[in-house]
């Protein structure tokens, strides 16, 4: 009789937003000036719903008038924050 071996992997992948700084500034999207939120998007990968490392790590600035996303570059970010 052949014995079965039945695995049971919980694996999922989550994204976290954070601000990390925000500056008023001229949208691109509406032309307005509002402030402008550099946001960090991480994704982590869990095993058992416990995390366990940072799959990808994004950039984005979002506006607080018309609620647009950009996406920028690691080098965006650093000269915004720095
Ligand atoms: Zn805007």
């Amino acid at each position: 009789m052949p014995s079965e071996v039945q695995m049971f992997v919980l694996f999922g992948l989550n994204t976290q937003v954070r601000t990390l700084t925000a500056t008023a500034g001229v949208c691109r999207h509406c032309n307005r000036e509002a402030m402008q939120r550099l946001q960090q998007r991480a994704t982590r990968f869990s095993l058992f719903f416990i995390p366990l490392f940072t799959f990808r790590r994004k950039y984005q600035v979002n506006c607080a008038y018309c609620g647009s996303l950009t996406e920028v570059s690691r080098q965006h970010k650093e000269a915004m924050t720095s």
